[in-house]
């Protein structure tokens, strides 16, 4: 089967870098798909979960800002945070979703309520990757 390279790296750490068959991931204006020989393109990142499939099986990573490269049947994602499904700790995303969601209870300013709206789309995405890998059994 036709593959391309994988690589998502962060400003501390390599995650990432396989040969997968597909990669969808969240640009900042919607999911975008990519398979092998794929025109070149660039996308800012949301907050979202992306996922990659490789030998029939389906693998998420949780990704937050950052930019989508894609050339040369190469995708990379500089990302500026990063988490597999298997590295996501589900408690304290539970708890960062819980304190979100108090802090939105409350929040005055306009800017308080759009960093709270962030930091509750982190810990959503964050939970939802991880149980996304437990049914695809990839975390
Ligand atoms: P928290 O309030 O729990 O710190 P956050 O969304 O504010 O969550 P980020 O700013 O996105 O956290 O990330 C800061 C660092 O913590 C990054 O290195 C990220 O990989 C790590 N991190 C945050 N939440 C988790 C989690 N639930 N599981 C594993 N690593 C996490």
């Amino acid at each position: 089967m036709a593959t391309l390279k994988l690589e998502i790296v962060t400003p501390d750490r390599k995650v990432l870098s396989e040969d997968v068959e597909y990669v969808g991931a969240p640009g900042i204006m919607g999911e975008f798909g990519i398979l092998p020989s794929h025109v070149p393109f660039l996308s800012a990142l949301g907050i979202g979960n992306l996922h990659y499939n490789q030998n029939g099986k389906t693998h998420y990573v949780f990704v937050s800002g950052g930019f989508a490269e894609v050339s040369n049947n190469q995708v990379t994602i500089l990302a500026e945070v990063a988490e597999m499904a298997t590295e996501i700790d589900h408690d304290r995303a539970s708890k960062a979703k819980e304190r979100a969601e108090q802090r939105a209870a409350t929040a005055k300013e306009k800017i308080e309520a759009a960093r709270n709206q962030a930091a509750l789309k982190r810990a959503v995405s964050r939970i939802n990757c991880k149980s996304s890998g437990k049914t695809a059994g990839t975390c």
